[in-house]
């Protein structure tokens, strides 16, 4: 059984979309702010996705976006998709409570002790929740994932970073309006026109792209040693963010080396992980690819789409890199560490039990 906080909300909408059916987590508890507490999920959700509400959801009611006063038992995991102010207030609440809080926020991606995990990167960043103060009083933890745009760059990234190193990295990013949650950014604002500026990503995108590339030292990452400048803009497209990216490499490498690097990056294979894309990264050769309307949709939206591949006058090669920025760039990319967690047994102290893969049907809390 798992929950949603703010479950309301662009990316809470795809948690619903994405857990449905899901084979191993049932929704069980729903919350978004205090207007929407007591309301069924019809009732105070403006629902924006292609696919239908699912009946079972729309009849249930919201409950107390807090751990206590619930009407409902409440499940030991939860996914978090809050602005950061409140998530930085609310989570560290389910943590104690003895949840495990896979959160989709930037208010604890930095803090010392929190994984920041793309598991085809960096699952190896997960023994961190150990040192957590929740986990030693409650088993509770927090578990974060990325931006939505350094999801989509690291997954471009990592499989170069393993095989040649990486020096430096220039990225400049065209990003979509559900990236700024609903309503988000003014029609007026957008339609025909690109907004060179979206508050503190530029930032993010910098600081997490060199602690998903890190190495776990101890208690704590080190960050990859490269330089990583960002431009981040807002473009008039609905989803799925697209990154111009120039790598200067520590080994040099062929063109056919570093598609290969794409080709073969599969670090979860045979693992059975539903949300598992086979081929996280995609290297498209056609001139004019990736293309959001064309491409997001690709490993049922979990995978990155890389292009365009040619040498760069300034590093050594550039390259277009494209994902799905509430599929694989928050809900999906959520989902997919919890199904880790669950196959790494790190929820058997929260009274979940251990996931083999292969083998299992369901989940019970
Ligand atoms: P959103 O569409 O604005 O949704 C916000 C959600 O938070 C709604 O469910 C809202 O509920 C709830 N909420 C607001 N105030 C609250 C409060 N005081 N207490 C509890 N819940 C409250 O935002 P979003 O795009 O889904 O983003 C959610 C988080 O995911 C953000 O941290 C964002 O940075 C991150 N993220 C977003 C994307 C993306 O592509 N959109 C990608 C990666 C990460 P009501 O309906 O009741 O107001």
């Amino acid at each position: 059984m798992v929950g949603i906080l703010g479950a309301t909300g662009m990316v809470g909408q795809r948690f619903i979309q994405l857990l449905n059916n899901h084979p191993w987590f049932e929704i069980a508890w729903l919350a978004a702010s205090d207007r929407s507490a007591g309301k069924t999920y019809a009732e105070a959700c403006r629902w924006k996705l292609d696919s239908s509400l699912p009946a079972r959801i729309a009849a249930m009611t919201l409950q107390p976006n807090v751990p206590e006063g619930s009407a409902i038992e409440l499940p030991k995991i939860i996914f978090a998709a809050l602005d950061a102010d409140i998530a930085r207030e609310l989570e560290p609440k389910f943590a104690a409570a003895g949840c495990a809080v896979i959160s989709n926020s930037s208010a604890f991606r930095m803090t010392e002790d929190v994984p920041l995990v793309v598991p085809e990167v960096n699952a190896d960043h997960l023994p961190l929740i150990e040192a957590q103060r929740w986990r030693k009083e409650s088993g509770g933890y927090i578990v974060t994932n990325p931006n939505c745009s350094a999801i989509g760059l690291v997954l471009a990234l990592k499989p170069l970073e393993e095989r040649f190193g990486i020096e430096s990295v220039f990225v400049s990013t065209m990003q979509a309006v559900s990236g700024a949650g609903y309503p988000g950014v003014a029609s007026l604002d957008i339609l025909g026109n690109v907004v060179p500026f979206i508050k503190n990503e530029e930032e993010k995108l910098q600081e997490e792209a060199g602690k998903l590339l890190g190495r776990l030292n101890g208690r704590r990452i080190d960050a990859l040693d490269a330089k990583v400048s960002a431009h981040c803009n807002r473009v008039a497209v609905e989803d799925g963010h697209t990154e111009c990216v120039s790598i200067k490499l520590r080994k040099k490498a062929t063109r056919e080396e570093i598609v290969a690097a794409w080709n073969e990056f599969r670090p979860l294979q045979g693992l059975h992980l539903p949300t598992a894309p086979d081929q996280p990264v995609e290297y498209d050769s056609s001139v004019d690819r990736p293309q959001p309307r064309l491409d997001r949709m690709r490993g049922q939206g979990m995978a990155a789409t890389v292009g365009r591949l040619r040498e760069c006058n300034l590093l050594d090669w550039k390259f277009v890199v494209l994902s799905h920025n509430t599929i694989r760039g928050a809900a999906g990319a959520a989902l997919l560490n919890a199904e880790v967690l669950a196959m790494l047994g790190k929820l058997d102290k929260l009274g979940v039990a251990r996931v083999d893969a292969a083998k299992a049907v369901a989940v019970t809390a």
